[in-house]
């Protein structure tokens, strides 16, 4: 799992963002005239729609999953639904046709395809729509040592990979869901974000906005990109 943090990170984004995470969603963030807009107004900062830094991908991304909506494959757990919207950094406009490829652990803190666990589960595809969103049916991550809880996330355009960064939970949120089986089986979890190497590095700023639902919840965050 250290692997994580010795592989170095693309942090350009962080720079430019400044934004707090959750806090927009596609098209509340129009650009008031077309001198701020573009990669420059993202430099300046007149642009603010950039909100998730680059992070490491880490060492248990598997290439070419299935794109699909639900990724659960009867992994036990609270169900989370993610709302993924990929905007244009530039324009703050909304990102149709982005594909956005997601994975995590199970409860248990284990990554599918990787560590001679089998199978294909927690991972997977989806493009976003006209508004730019994507949409999974999963559940709640559990955590595994050295790490926070976290989902992984890539999003290309057409064919090219323009963001690759990880998401976070409120640590309060995930005490409660921990408190449920069957992440209580494993108690102390450790590290929280603040104290995870990776979440220090921009963290904040891709942390999930999360609500209620049922007895699950939505995990919701708005995600600049910058067109290569
Ligand atoms: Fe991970």
């Amino acid at each position: 799992m250290d692997e994580e943090t010795r592989i170095s990170r693309r942090d350009s984004l962080l720079r430019l963002g400044g934004l707090l995470a959750g806090a927009a969603t596609a098209g509340a963030w129009e650009v008031a005239d077309s001198a701020s807009a573009g990669p420059a107004g993202v430099a300046s900062g007149a642009v603010s729609c950039v909100l998730a830094p680059e992070q490491t991908e880490g060492p248990y991304f598997i290439d070419d999953q299935k794109v699909r909506r639900n990724i659960t494959e009867g992994k036990a757990g609270v169900a989370l639904t993610l709302r993924l919207t990929v905007v244009d950094a530039s324009t703050c406009r909304p990102l149709r046709g982005a594909t956005v490829d997601v994975w995590h652990c199970d409860a248990a803190g284990v990554y599918s395809g990787v560590q001679g666990i089998t199978g294909s589960f927690l991972r997977g595809i989806q493009r976003t729509d006209a508004k730019g969103v994507a949409a999974f049916t999963t559940i709640y991550p559990g955590w595994y040592p050295g790490r926070t809880v976290h989902v992984h996330v890539k999003v290309s355009l057409g064919g090219n990979v323009v963001h690759t960064g990880q998401l976070y939970f409120p640590d309060a949120v995930t005490d409660a869901v921990y408190r449920r089986k069957p992440y209580s089986r494993r108690p102390n979890r450790d590290p929280r974000n603040t104290g995870d190497p990776i979440y220090r590095n921009g963290g904040r700023r891709s942390t999930l906005k999360l609500r209620k639902s049922g007895s699950g919840y939505v995990g919701s965050i708005t995600m600049g990109v910058v067109r290569g």
